[in-house]
Order: C-alpha cells, then sequence, then structure tokens
C-alpha cells in the first residue's frame, strides 16, 4: 500500500549531504519514515534495544583500541563503567524508562555477550585495519557516508568487513536484506580505498554466532545501483514535498512514528 499526503508539503529543512547504509535501509522500508528521520530529524527516543546495541558497540570499539595483546576479557569488562558514563546518560535512561532492575538485566546480558563473544573470536589475534571507521564517497553523483564497525585483514592479506549485531540472529534461510548494510559498506570501502573487501562477517554476539558471505563485483554493482536510485528518488520526493508512505505490518512494527503517521491520515496497523 501506497499512501500520499492529500497536500503536498514544502519542507523547511535541506537535504541531508549523503546518504547512509542505515538511512538506505529506512527509504527503503518507507520513504515517509526516511522523510520523518532524516528530512525533518524528527528524533527517534531510543528503546532498550539500541541504547543496548550503543552500549555494546561502545565496549567493543574500546577493546579494540587496545593493542592486540591487552585485548582480554578482563580488558573488556572494565569498560562496562565507561559505557554506564557514555551511552546510558540521563536522557536514555529516561526515554527507555531505565529503572534499576532493567539496568541489572542490560549488565548482565552485557556480562553474557562478552563471554560468548570471546568463545566466537581472539581479540588478540585480529588483525584491524580501521575502528568506527568513517568514510565518504561519492559514487555516480550519490554522496554516500558510513561509520563502519570494523575492516579487518585476514591472514591470506584480504580486508573483511565486520559488524556487530546485538540482535536476533536471522532464520536459517536469512534473505539478501541481512547482508544489505554491509555490502553497501564493501561499496563504500572499495572506493575509499581502491581495494574490494572479500568478505563480510556479521558478529552476532549475543549468540556467539558468525554469518559470513564474499563479496562479488555483481553485488557491489547491484549495491551501488541500488543506493544510487534511491538517492535520486529522495531528490525526486523531497522536491515534489511528498515521500510516499508504504506502511505494513513488518515496516511499522518496529517505527518510532507511527502515532504521527496515524495523525496524518496514515492507515498503519496495530501492532
Ligand atoms: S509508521 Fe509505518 S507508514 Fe509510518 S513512517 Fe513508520 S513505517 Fe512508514
Amino acid at each position: 500500500m501506497v499512501v500520499a499526503y492529500p497536500d503536498a508539503m514544502t519542507f523547511e529543512q535541506p537535504l541531508p549531504k549523503s546518504l547512509s547504509p542505515s538511512r538506505l535501509a529506512d527509504f527503503q522500508t518507507c520513504p515517509r519514515r526516511y522523510q520523518h528521520a532524516s528530512v525533518e530529524r524528527i528524533p527517534q527516543p531510543a528503546s532498550y534495544a539500541t541504547a543496548k546495541g550503543r552500549f555494546v558497540h561502545y565496549i567493543f570499539e574500546q577493546l579494540m583500541k587496545l593493542e592486540a595483546p591487552a585485548r582480554s576479557i578482563d580488558a573488556a569488562r572494565s569498560f562496562i563503567e565507561p559505557a554506564r558514563q557514555e551511552v546510558l546518560t540521563a536522557q536514555v535512561r529516561e526515554e527507555i524508562g531505565l529503572d534499576d532492575d532493567a539496568e541489572a538485566r542490560l549488565l548482565s546480558e552485557t556480562q553474557v555477550i562478552l563471554e560468548r563473544y570471546f568463545v566466537l573470536e581472539d581479540p588478540r589475534t585480529v588483525n584491524s585495519e580501521g575502528i568506527e571507521m568513517r568514510i565518504a564517497v561519492t559514487v555516480d553523483d550519490t554522496p554516500l557516508f558510513g561509520i563502519l564497525d570494523r575492516l579487518d585483514r585476514d591472514d591470506d592479506g584480504n580486508l573483511v568487513i565486520v559488524d556487530y549485531k546485538t540482535g536476533s540472529l536471522p532464520n536459517r534461510d536469512y534473505d539478501s536484506q541481512t547482508f544489505a548494510n554491509a555490502e553497501l559498506y564493501a561499496v563504500l570501502c572499495e572506493q575509499k580505498l581502491g581495494e574490494r573487501p572479500t568478505r563480510i562477517r556479521l558478529l552476532y554476539v549475543a549468540h556467539g554466532e558468525a554469518i559470513e558471505r564474499p563479496v562479488s563485483e555483481p553485488v557491489i554493482r547491484a549495491r551501488a545501483d541500488a543506493a544510487t536510485s534511491a538517492w535520486a528518488k529522495i531528490n525526486r520526493y523531497y522536491a515534489d514535498g511528498e515521500f510516499p508512505a508504504t506502511p505494513s505490518r513488518n515496516a511499522c512494527r518496529f517505527c518510532a512514528y507511527t502515532e504521527l503517521c496515524r495523525s496524518r491520515g496514515v492507515p498503519v496497523p496495530p501492532r
């Protein structure tokens, strides 16, 4: 279902200067979500899941910044308190209603994640060329920007994109969307570094499992084309003053804008 506004809007805000893999995913899920998040810049309140994701990412980032021999599980645990200070701000605590019980749960889940992560890989053996790498490139007139969790060099000398996932494992017959963000990062890396990563590793740290996929020329081309096509549509919708809504149970279930959409007449399905 595609729902348009009865009257097109004139946006007061400029378009973002670039497109990131996560914002591309927003747009592909529902252009109206992109409008609210990236054009109107309506803040999305933190959720327990997003706060936990940032919390764990912070710990891994600090761990990987250490010299390789120092990357022990005790070192990782030592970053829990700094993560509380850095990530669990008063605003985040309020947004997610983090009471003592919820905070104890988050800390306990983090301990489990760290234990499972150290079974999944030994960070002392990781040869990382970049941590939280900020990459900006232009591909076919489309400005792209992203922050990559990790870019490793494997034993064969090849680049590997590594992405930490704190959520659920995908189904065994996972679809192409599972790797979509990381494959777009492969486009960014190739453009920026002149070298194509050969593999993607998604680390599902809460489950102690990794899933991998090789990177190929057709994949790179398809992801670049998808981003270019989306950017052209974003510019067109912006000029038209209307980003269509494509409500569906899957798209709207985790969306922060359900009430706003309903108030603007979009038939958002109940959760
Ligand atoms: S609530 Fe649904 S229709 Fe509205 S922006 Fe979110 S995904 Fe799109």
